[in-house]
């Protein structure tokens, strides 16, 4: 714990971390070598982690990389914090990530970029970007973050780390700072998915009384697949080949235009080496995939409208010093706190709800977002997984697209249509793609899987790791 507190101060131009509480952590760490000397032997005790800004804490500031909680303690820890100190892990800090997780970049935080450490003017991704700089630069061996339309795999993919986030509703929302209810879910970030998988157990399971989305389905051990031949019992899987019979599906609307050629190349030739370990690769489609971008930032920022109402300046963070009346009194606080990404996104999320709108935009959104679900069923009916790309490009430079919402958006096309279905994803480190003076930044090669699929996932990301 020390040694890793020391190594992220002077590593602090990184922007990985938001807060530290030296202290509480220290605390943690001396509770997990008491039960350590008490003889338990539990795979997370004193592993040192931390959480993405997004998740409150009682032991550190919990800001959502918002100026309008800037400084706000929470009297309680979410459900997915108590989980994993309750299995021993050490917590260091809090993670750098976009404002309220709105972006794939981190340069939304309030609190400033986080840098790729592949190539520190690049950024790494977001919107737990914290979290990839971190377990990349090896502050960290694992660390939580949330995905609402990628945030864990891009952030994953640009800073080549491996990524998971769990189909919906398996970790519990209970005390992540919500952003869009209906997509948010909470997933880990590691150097592997073995990694992966052993945070995943801890963090995962029903919480029912506390966030009425959390699945009612037993928690279970993620790693119990890990090494092991496909599909168990299956004809033909030898040491050699314990991928055969796996079906990959490739959808095509993943490897046409739009993604970069230095990009497709490493995630061919991780294709390449699933089909060695004896995975057959199949053409699929998922047909609605250009169709993810607008129902994604018509119905993410329509919650988003909804559950940052709750920022008033009377219940919670940022009130303005100065004001008229009530009105006015929210209408600075909320002006003076929010960023531009989230202001953007209030005003799209509420216009997109208003008397008259709302048939044509979040109504309409919301049916395609079911055939986006169903056109996944019909993939998954050639299929036991899906793999493709999990970002178009590499990391790009801190700056650029900085006043572009739109090409961030775009950017997010391979994400966006598995968290509009609920579906797990993963991103695993495929190689190095990137041309000219982005040349050998890390590419993520995406796996998805059908639903509670997460250790079929994590064991084929593992054979290939
Ligand atoms: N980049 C997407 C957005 O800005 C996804 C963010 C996320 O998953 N939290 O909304």
């Amino acid at each position: 714990t020390q040694h890793l507190l020391a190594r992220a101060k002077q590593h602090q131009a990184l922007g990985a971390y938001l807060s530290f509480n030296e202290e509480a952590s220290l605390a943690q760490a001396r509770a997990a070598d008491e039960r350590l000397a008490a003889g338990e032997r539990t795979p997370l005790l004193g592993v040192p982690i931390a959480h993405k800004d997004i998740f409150v804490t009682r032991d550190f500031p919990s800001t959502a990389g918002s100026k309008m909680l800037e400084g706000y303690q929470s009297p309680f820890d979410a459900t997915v914090v108590t989980k994993l100190a309750q299995a021993g892990a050490v917590s260091l800090g809090k993670l750098n990530c976009d404002e309220f997780a709105m972006g794939g970049s981190n340069q939304n935080s309030a609190y400033g970029p986080a840098h790729n450490p592949w190539d520190t003017t690049r950024v790494p991704g977001g919107s737990s970007g914290g979290t990839a700089v971190a377990v990349a630069a090896r502050l960290l061996p694992a660390a939580t973050g949330t995905d609402t339309g990628g945030s864990i795999r891009q952030p994953a993919s640009f800073c080549g780390v491996t990524g998971i986030k769990p189909t919906y509703g398996r970790c519990s929302r209970y005390g992540m700072v919500a952003f869009a209810s209906s997509l948010d879910q909470a997933g880990a970030m590691a150097r592997s998915a073995a990694d992966c998988a052993t945070l995943l157990t801890a963090m995962a399971g029903p919480d029912i009384d506390r966030d009425s989305t959390s699945l009612d389905h037993p928690a279970e051990d993620y790693g119990r697949l890990l090494g092991k031949t496909w599909g168990e019992g299956r004809e033909g899987a030898t040491a050699a080949q314990p991928l055969k019979g796996l079906r990959i599906g490739l959808p095509k609307e993943f490897f046409g235009e739009g993604v970069a050629a230095d990009v497709l190349a490493p995630v061919r030739a991780a294709l390449t080496e699933y089909e060695k370990l004896g995975a057959t690769l199949v053409e699929v489609s998922l047909p609605r995939t250009e169709l993810a971008i607008p129902v994604y930032y018509i119905i993410a920022p329509a919650e988003a409208s909804s559950n940052l109402s709750r920022f008033d300046g009377v219940k919670f963070g940022h009130r303005a010093a100065k004001y008229d009346d009530l009105l006015d009194m929210y209408k600075k606080s909320r002006s003076e706190a929010f960023g531009p990404e989230v202001q953007r996104r209030i005003m799209i999320g509420t216009y997109v709800l208003s008397h008259g709108y709302y048939d044509a935009y979040y109504l309409k959104a919301q049916q395609i977002r079911r055939l986006i679900a169903q056109d996944f069923q019909q993939a998954f009916a050639q299929c036991d997984l899906i793999a493709g790309p999990a970002a178009p490009t590499v990391a790009w430079a801190i700056g650029e697209k900085a006043d572009d919402p739109v090409a961030n958006y775009l950017a997010d096309i391979f994400t966006l249509p598995g968290s509009l279905a609920g579906l797990p994803g993963m991103s695993v480190p495929a190689g190095f793609g990137g041309s000219g003076a982005g040349q050998g930044l890390p590419v993520g090669l995406q796996l998805m899987g059908n639903y509670l699929k997460e250790a079929e996932l994590l064991q084929a990301a593992h054979a290939f790791q």
